[in-house]
Order: C-alpha cells, then structure tokens, then sequence
C-alpha cells in the first residue's frame, strides 16, 4: 500500500471515529468500551457472536464479519472464540463497513481492500482507543511512576482492548518520543527504564502477526500470573453464546448466498456451518 493511501485512510478512519464520539460524548477524554454493542444494536445492527474454530495462522484467522442480508438486515458476527477484548476491537472494525461508503465515496482508493481494511482498523482503534484519552493517561500515569504494563493494563481495561492493541496506539500516538523529547535534558532514570522497555516490545510488534499473537499471549499470561486468577476480559473459553437472530440469520445467508461482506473469510465459514 502506498504512504499516500495508508495516510489517507488513517484520517478518514479516525474523522469517523470523532464523529461518533461526537455523537455521544461532550468531551473527547472518554472511552467507548463494553458500550459499543449497545451504539451498534442502535444502530439497527445485529450483533450475533458465534464460535469458529478456525486456525490461529493469519490466513486462516476468522475474527469477524459484516454482512447485509436480501432483507436488508445488518449483522455483525464476531467469533467467540476470541476473548472479549478481541472481540470489542472486531465489533468497531466491522462497525467501519457499515458506515465506509458514507466516507469513502469520494475516493477510489478505498476500492482496493487493503486501504479500506487499514482504515477500518485505524476507525477502530480510534473509536475505541481515542488520542485524547489515551494521550492524559499516558501522561499522568508516568507522571505517577506507573511500570510500562501497569499503564497497558489500566488503558486496556478502560477501553476493553487487547493489550497489544494498547501498545500499538501508544506507538502510533508517539507518546514515547514526546516524552524523550521532554527529558532529553535530564537523564531521568525512570523514564529510561520505561522507554527502554517500550522499546523491547516495540521489536516485537515490527514483526509479523504471529509475533503479535505471541505477544498478546504472553500479556495475558503475565498478567494471569500477577492476578493469580485470569483476568475476566481474558478469557476465551470458546463458549458459544447464541442470540436470538442467530439460527435464522445464518438460514437465511445459506440460502440466499447473497453476501456482501468484505471480510470473506468470515462469510465463507458462516455460509458453511451447519
Ligand atoms: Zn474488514
């Protein structure tokens, strides 16, 4: 993907995030959080949650789909099989194909997939993770001599997102180099301590996906260590949770085979499962 199209679809995707703050919020310093299933149920979506037991390579990793039945109901499915968190981030993600065309119409660049896929994941991460927020947070919490996981763990608590997806934002925000940039100066021992741990995850997400899902695994496991118990946004047990859409929504899509879906994946599996 060219930088023109990635930095385009990055300010489309989040010019639509602040409109639904807007729409909800009368200050940006806020978190959308387990709220957003109700703003997508109001939205005229359903949401139904369903378990695929798919591969865990990045090709064959079903998280999520957005559909449109011939009847014109909206569904989002979301696979179970991931923890919550997950699951919230695949919800906002979707949430973006629903409301792309209305943003993207103007641009032929958002015809090819991987631009208009880069901006539904930068919707949802601003949706979910918004830079103002964010940003006070990091702030303070360093401030406070808050360790590096204790500020991923508290911002991925608020905003119920997986904690790589944290780490991630804090990267793209640049909070880290705001901050050398600030104690360039002194020789602080804190914040070279903290950046120089940043700086060791840092590697890790410039790898591959795999990487990614090790390293969430390993947050998750760190911090069930910690705890002593699994943290209740952590946990996939793979329970399938039916809603009351459900049977006859995925009847109608093996029948009518009509999907518009963009997330193929996803639709492939539903339209195949018994
Ligand atoms: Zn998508």
């Amino acid at each position: 993907m060219e930088e023109s199209a990635k930095y385009l679809s990055e300010v489309i995707g989040q010019k639509a995030a602040l409109d639904i703050h807007a729409e909800l919020f009368s200050e940006l310093n806020t978190f959308i959080g387990h709220g957003l299933p109700v703003y997508i149920e109001k939205k005229g979506i359903h949401l139904i949650r369903k378990f695929i037991d798919d591969n865990e390579t990045k090709e064959d990793h079903v998280a999520g789909g957005y559909i449109r039945l011939p009847d014109n109901t909206r569904v989002i499915f979301v696979n179970t099989k991931r923890n919550l968190r997950e699951q919230l981030f695949t919800i906002a993600h979707e949430f973006w194909h629903h409301i792309e065309e209305k943003y993207t119409s103007d641009f032929s660049i958002f015809q090819d997939k991987d631009v208009s896929e880069h901006a539904g994941d930068h919707f949802a991460a601003s949706l979910t993770m918004n830079a103002a927020s964010v940003k006070v947070l990091f702030q303070r919490m360093v401030n406070q001599q808050y360790s590096l996981d204790e500020i991923i763990y508290f911002i991925a608590d608020l905003s119920c997102m997986p904690y790589v997806s944290v780490l991630r934002r804090i990267k793209e925000l640049k909070l880290f180099d705001e901050l050398e940039e600030l104690h360039k100066m002194d020789s602080n021992p804190f914040i070279k301590h903290l950046s120089s741990e940043f700086q060791n995850y840092r590697k890790k997400l410039l790898k591959n996906g795999e990487e990614e899902y090790n390293l969430e695994n390993e947050f998750i496991q760190k911090r069930q260590a910690k705890l002593s118990y699994t943290h209740p946004l952590d946990i996939s047990d793979g329970q399938e949770l039916i809603f009351i859409a459900y049977d006859k929504t995925i009847q109608n899509v093996k029948e009518q085979n009509l999907l518009v879906d963009r997330d193929e994946k996803m639709t492939e599996l539903a339209a195949e499962d018994e």
